[in-house]
């Protein structure tokens, strides 16, 4: 059982101004494994305070040479590389992540994030010179945009924190994480780390709450910049919110990819890449291709081989390393999964395997499960579910396939399958989202990832990441 009794702000763990707590239950054994301070607004305004301290003091975070900012970013890579099996532990016994998942990806992208944007700073140039169209010449600077206010889920909760963290500490940016109620103890974990690594103090502070708190953090005061991880409504609301303060923000929302297979993709030779694109961290993973469109010319022996992946994989403990589905994050969250199963079968799709909840006495676990002969134009097919559930959709020629991936409220990621790589990159280049992977799907952080239409506004990942947390001041020299 870990309990923490403070909060981490301003660089002390301080006492929280109520006594509320968060209860974190482990999604695998429904046992409470640990409990932590909720932050009210009083707790975000200190956060906040004190995040603007650490921006404003002019010998601080933010004026230091970017390769010192780059440093401690390293040395933080490095503690956290140290510690890495403590915190994709405590991610797999929250969220439910199978602990092989969580080693890769929870355990890697936080310091190849640190590391990227150590690097990119390092070699930036922060002030650049122009001759100006009316003589004299201008100087065009980027700036830090100041304090950000970052507010991640549960389902990648290390890794989408650090894609907004990375960045905006490279920066010169000072941060309020507000982590979700579901995935605190890893969060927790990551300030004893940021001490050792010698942050300054204030340049990151972390009040954990709900959606309550969240909304107090965007519209507060001292916030210059919001960068969110979330669902599409949340990201709306938000929206509405940075609209009307004429606050930046960047909005990571929901997704409901396609996976494109042509006639000649070779599936069952690509089965480890197929189940990492559609199914990954239990179907908990806004990128995943959760529609599969299927050639009529192969459409049976394509049910068939995602219906073969579902059935036989292993659907256990997130701790067990054997296990390739591990449960749901909670049991709100089960239920809504389930529901939508319930719908998909009054809808009319078929049932190929799963449906139901495999046999198991404690764990939020739902079977995998495929829905073949599915409209696009079902409930199931438009909404995006957060579950091991797939819609297998038939398609005629490429204009159709096209048509049906693009035709969704979503825009997120997509896969093409095929031998033939030129022709996949082709269909790829007519998808309208945001990322598409070719015969596999891993979001690469050199370069940019982001949606379109109702997933979301901008881009983490790469230089474009980078420019989210800086700003430019041009200064005009007059000719002398
Ligand atoms: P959520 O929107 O309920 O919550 C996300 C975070 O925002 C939590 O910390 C929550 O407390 C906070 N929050 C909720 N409503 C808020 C509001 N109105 N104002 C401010 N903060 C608010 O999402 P979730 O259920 O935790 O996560 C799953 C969703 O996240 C899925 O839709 C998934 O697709 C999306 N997601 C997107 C990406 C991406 O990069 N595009 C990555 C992962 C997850």
């Amino acid at each position: 059982m870990i309990s923490y009794t403070s909060l981490f702000i301003g660089g002390q763990w301080v006492a929280p101004s109520t006594a509320a707590t968060i209860s974190v239950t482990s999604a695998s054994t429904e046992e409470v494994i640990g409990v932590v301070p909720e932050g009210a607004p009083a707790d975000a305004d200190a956060a906040v305070a004190a995040a603007r301290r650490a921006f404003d003091d002019p010998t601080g975070w933010a004026s230091l040479e970017p390769s010192r900012r780059a440093e401690t970013l390293e040395k933080l890579a490095a503690a956290i590389g140290e510690s890495s099996e403590d915190i994709v532990r405590l991610v797999s016994e929250q969220n439910g992540m199978p602990i092989s998942t969580a080693r890769t990806v929870e355990g890697g992208f936080p310091g190849a994030l640190l590391r990227l944007y150590a690097g990119m700073v390092r070699d930036q140039q922060l002030e650049e010179e122009r001759p100006g169209m009316f003589g004299g010449h201008v100087v065009v600077r980027r700036q830090p945009v100041g304090v950000v206010a970052a507010i991640v889920p549960w389902n990648f909760p290390q890794t989408l924190l650090f894609s907004k963290l990375a960045p905006a500490l490279a920066a010169g940016c000072t941060v309020v994480i507000k982590p979700s109620p579901e995935t605190v103890l890893d969060v927790f974990r990551l300030a004893e780390l940021l001490e050792q690594a010698g942050l300054p103090h204030g340049v990151v502070n972390i009040v954990p709450g709900g959606r309550e708190l969240g909304a107090y953090l965007v519209e507060h005061p001292g916030v210059d910049k919001v960068a969110f991880t979330g669902s599409t409504p949340a990201g709306r609301s938000i929206a509405e919110a940075c609209g009307r303060l004429l606050r930046p923000v960047t909005l990571e929302l929901g997704g409901k990819s396609a996976a494109i297979v042509l006639d000649d993709a070779e599936l069952v030779s690509s089965a480890q890449d197929l189940f990492g694109a559609t199914l990954l961290n239990n179907g908990q993973t806004c990128f995943v291709g959760t529609r599969i469109l299927a050639p009529r010319s192969r459409y049976d022996e394509v049910v068939d081989v995602f219906t073969a992946m579902a059935a036989s994989a292993v659907v256990g403990d997130a701790l067990d390393e054997a296990t390739m589905v591990g449960p749901m994050a909670s049991s709100t969250h089960r239920d809504r999964v389930e529901g939508y199963i319930a719908q998909g079968k009054s809808e009319g799709a078929r049932l190929t395997t799963g449906g139901g909840r495999p046999e198991r006495d404690r764990g939020w676990f739902v079977q995998p499960t495929i829905f073949a002969d599915v409209d696009n134009s079902a409930t199931i097919a438009r909404e995006e579910i957060f579950g091991p559930v797939l819609s297998i959709i038939p398609y005629g020629d490429i204009d159709d396939a096209v048509h049906i991936a693009n035709d969704s409220g979503y825009g997120l990621g997509g896969t093409v399958w095929s031998q033939d790589l030129e022709h996949a990159g082709a269909v790829a280049r007519r998808v309208q989202t945001g990322t598409v992977g070719i015969n596999h799907y891993i979001p690469d952080p050199a370069a940019p990832f982001g949606g379109v239409k109702g997933s979301g506004l901008g881009r983490e990942f790469g230089p474009e990441g980078l420019a989210n947390y800086q700003q430019q001041q041009s200064i005009y020299f007059p000719p002398v």
